[in-house]
């Protein structure tokens, strides 16, 4: 789970990291007011997407001005300004996919004098089991970019949950940035908050970029990007309250209320599997035979009718769908209760692309049974090969 920019600093500060002073804007009359709480002489207006890159995103809408999604103005009338024009309004970047993001809240920021652009991260890295530390002295960036061109700029080592968090390592972070005098003791200071942060509150990801050394001299916040391990919301009650379910895909936030393992991708083919591997391999296969999976969804063990028709109406409410794939090696799952889902959805809601069902183990001769006699047009397939084969090739025609 993911959050605002507006609401990570407002975390970063009840945990003493130094962020600006700023207000976030639902409606645009009352932008001159929240702006004039501020006291300049810079004010920064900043689109709240949960998408990066908005400084160089562009807006759809030509009433929303040239300017990307982060805009330095000098006075609160001209922050005022370019509040309104960017509530409502549609912003492209590069992470929010071609069709962009609605602005439905701004954020206005007390500007910084900058003197250098960092970038700092915390990360759960997989391989060591640790809390990776990564930074950089090429902030304010794509970071993706200096990892493709200059990969030497990147500094990243992981801490030892054993020992955990020392001094020590914020050092090493100040080194790498070539931080100098008090600023070491302020980076000190900014790492173990941010470890201390980042166990607390079950993080996944907390990026900085840029982490900047003011025109003053000192360390602060600019940016702030959080991600939160969703399995463990249930104990950060305030965390999950600031979910902005806007901010989610339709198809994933309908997923999730009827607690389906879904993740939208972007490809042509439909996806009901059962069992995560089972799922992976499946999408493994379709890439193999020539096409890419719409889809990661996993129904687990346990499904119901009513759940499996849910899974389904979210499959075939993708638009890009150009066939759907059921695979399903029933152990715990019995192959009769998905096929009578299957069945049930498309009764529903009909269908309107190529359907090919792959049924094996538990229950298998009734879930065919089901199909055989339901008079849909099913393509049946034998194994995991053939089905794949069979959906790719009734898609590719
Ligand atoms: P992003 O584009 O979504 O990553 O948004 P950021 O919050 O990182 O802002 C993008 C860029 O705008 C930063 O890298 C800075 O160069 C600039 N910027 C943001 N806030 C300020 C500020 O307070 N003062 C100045 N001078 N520049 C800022
Ligand atoms: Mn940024």
């Amino acid at each position: 789970m993911n959050i605002h920019e507006y609401q990570a600093k407002r975390l970063l500060r009840d945990y003493g990291a130094p962020v600006s002073d700023g207000r976030v804007v639902l409606k645009a009359d009352e932008a001159k007011s929240m702006a004039s709480e501020l006291d300049g002489p810079l004010w920064v207006v900043k689109a709240q997407i949960h998408a990066g890159g908005r400084g160089k995103g562009h807006f759809i809408e030509p009433e929303a001005g040239e300017a990307g999604g982060v805009r330095l103005t000098k006075s609160v009338a001209e922050a005022a300004t370019e509040a309104e024009k960017m509530l409502g309004r549609t912003l492209v970047t590069h992470q929010s996919g071609p069709a962009g993001k609605q602005v439905n809240r701004v954020y206005i920021e007390d500007g910084s004098g900058i003197e250098t652009e960092l970038y700092l991260a915390l990360l759960v890295d997989r391989q060591s089991s640790r809390v990776a530390i990564v930074c950089s002295t090429e902030g304010g960036m794509d970071i993706e970019q200096v990892a493709a061109k200059t990969p030497e700029k990147i500094i990243s080592f992981s801490v030892d949950p054993a020992s955990g968090l020392s001094a020590f390592h914020g050092r090493r972070v100040a080194f790498a940035l070539g931080l100098k005098g008090a600023q070491i003791k302020q980076c000190v200071k900014l790492i173990d908050t941010l470890y201390r942060m980042f166990i607390e509150r079950d993080m996944e990801m907390l990026e900085i970029n840029p982490l900047i050394v003011t025109d003053k001299g000192d360390l602060k916040c600019l940016d702030a990007k959080m991600g939160f391990d969703s399995n463990a919301m249930y104990r950060q009650p305030d965390i999950l309250a600031q979910r902005d379910e806007t901010e989610e895909d339709p198809k994933e936030l309908a997923a999730s209320k009827f607690d389906l393992n879904y993740i939208a991708l972007d490809g042509e083919i439909g996806c009901m599997v059962n069992g995560a591997g089972l799922a992976m391999a499946t999408m493994d296969i379709i890439k193999l035979y020539g096409s890419n999976p719409a889809n990661f969804l996993d129904v687990g063990g346990g499904a119901t009718k009513e759940k499996v028709i849910e899974a389904f109406k979210i499959i075939t409410s993708d638009p890009q769908v150009k066939g759907i794939l059921v695979n399903i090696f029933g152990g715990i799952m019995r192959c009769d209760v998905i096929a009578d889902g299957v069945v049930a959805a498309v009764k529903e809601v009909g269908l309107t692309v190529p359907l090919v069902v792959r049924l094996e183990g538990t229950n298998v001769k009734e879930g065919k049974a089901i199909i055989n006699n339901s008079g849909l047009d099913v393509i049946a397939a034998d194994d995991l090969g053939d089905a794949a084969q069979k959906i790719v090739k009734a898609v590719k025609g």
